[in-house]
């Protein structure tokens, strides 16, 4: 397998601290058997997510430095907005404190804008805060996702696409007149961090025109997923990415941004407008924004966050940078597959998703295998990922029954520019450890189940 050699080097080293076996055992019990509620300190490898624990560069910690601090009309904004206005050449930025920021000052806006009294948005897949600022402004979310995605073990190269029929389904059905935008999400994170084609974006913005719908791209991996394209689709090979990104943002009228993924900053977000299409609804947002995250050349940030940002938005759109990253993804991928773990295929940008369903096949999915071997690997190599199956799903609000997950996943989120590939052979030597053994591994019970969001705080143990 070819591997792809980190290009940079390290400047500083953040220590990480080395636990032995029974350590990690007594952290883990203390912790409920649920690695969310573990010490950072006692993890040695953190796979928990992708938000907010990048590496920034050098340049980006000089940038920090230069941070103008004006409540208004700051020198920091303006850097911001003229790399914003460069990269994707869109016009309007407004600054927030998150990706969750823009959703709650533009949601609202967007379902008033429209004036439907049944108002929906669809998605290729809405993230889960997304979906919960859809809800919270009085609109339901709807998914159309390719179905190809829900096949784990076979090559497909866009899983992140739209089902385009069942889009035109879907507003024929609400009435064009109901739905108040069409979100792009890229690459699609609930998929698996899958892209999203430039043809099947072409066509949703094609399809969103003609029922006069906005197109928004929720844009956290724009870079990753422009990358994806240029590897897999025909006649993309040699257009540089810069080029690629703006031909998928022409597909837009409006982009969310966390800038805690791609852009490798700890803390930020962008809510921007292409032009002045929908210059109305963009003062409203502006307006919106000022009690919720701040004026509006700050939107929750300081000027030194926004510098960083400046910087990273370049980085994360650097060719050198994305074949690293995307291969760093893929190598952990290999290397499991290889050694016989069932995983979700082909890799995503950001993380590798672990068939737990497959490789725990004796432990049903009321008993969570996916979170029985997230335990059992932080117990083998002090290695944090997360549950995404069964657990996190929860029970029918309706029936109180435990809902089943078509997917039982381990959740590998793999941090940019953190860790190495050597800790990536380490990662996949612990698995395929565990594998050995898999049969000895117990499923598990609530010891205490909190009534919502219970995977975050659930307390379980193993059943005998
Ligand atoms: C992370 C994420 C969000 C929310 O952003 P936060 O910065 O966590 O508030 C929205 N959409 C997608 C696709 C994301 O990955």
């Amino acid at each position: 397998m070819k591997r792809i050699p980190e290009p940079f080097r390290i400047k500083m080293v953040e220590p990480i601290k080395m636990t032995t076996e029974q350590e990690r055992k007594d952290a883990l019990a203390a912790a409920g058997n649920n690695p969310f509620l573990l010490k950072s300190e006692d993890v040695y490898i953190d796979l928990l997510t992708d938000s907010g624990t990048g590496a920034m560069s050098a340049n980006q910690w000089a940038a920090l430095m230069i941070g103008d601090e004006a409540y208004a009309g700051s020198r920091s904004f303006e850097k911001l907005k003229a790399s914003v206005q460069t990269l994707f050449r869109w016009q309007h930025v407004i600054p927030v404190h998150q990706g969750r920021g823009a959703e709650q000052i533009l949601f609202p806006n967007l379902v008033k804008h429209k004036g439907s009294a049944k108002p929906v948005f669809i998605s290729n897949y809405h993230f889960d805060t997304t979906a919960a600022h859809v809800e919270l402004s009085g609109a339901k979310p709807i998914n159309v996702l390719t179905p190809e995605a829900l096949n784990t073990s076979s090559w497909f190269d866009f899983k992140g696409n739209f089902d385009l029929e069942a889009l035109q389904k879907t507003i024929a059905e609400h009435g064009a007149e109901n739905v108040v935008a069409i979100i792009i999400t890229i690459t699609c994170n609930s998929s698996g961090g899958q892209p999203v084609s430039m043809a099947n974006m072409r066509e949703v913005a094609r399809i969103a025109k003609e029922n006069n719908i906005i197109v928004v791209i929720d844009s956290a991996r724009f870079a990753e997923n422009a990358y994806f394209i240029k590897q897999r689709e025909a006649g993309f090979a040699q257009e540089p990415i810069g080029d690629i990104i703006r031909a998928m943002f022409d597909c837009g009228d409006i982009f969310t941004m966390s800038a805690k993924k791609d852009p490798m900053v700890n803390m930020g977000g962008l809510c921007c407008f292409k032009n002045d299409d929908y210059l109305a609804l963009f003062r409203a947002v502006q307006v919106s924004c000022v009690p919720m995250e701040g004026f509006i050349t700050y939107g929750g940030l300081n000027g030194r966050d926004m510098e960083a940002l400046s910087v990273g938005l370049w980085e994360c759109a650097d060719e050198d940078f994305l074949e690293y990253r995307i291969g760093q993804v893929a190598y952990l991928g290999e290397l499991l597959r290889e050694g016989g773990i069932p995983i979700q295929y082909p890799t995503g940008g950001h993380a590798v998703f672990v068939d737990a369903g497959k490789l725990l096949p004796h432990i049903p999915s009321e008993q969570f295998p996916a979170h029985a071997l997230a335990n059992r690997i932080y117990i083998e190599g002090g290695i944090r990922g997360v549950e995404i199956g069964s657990l996190l799903l929860g029970r029918d609000p309706e029936t109180g029954e435990q809902k089943h997950s078509p997917l039982e996943l381990l959740r590998l989120t793999i941090p940019r520019r953190v860790y190495t590939n050597d800790h990536m052979k380490y990662i996949a030597d612990c698995l395929i450890a565990i594998k050995a053994d898999s049969k000895n591994i117990k499923g598990l019970t609530f010891e205490y189940e909190p009534p919502v969001l219970r995977h975050f705080t659930a307390r379980l143990k193993e059943i005998d």
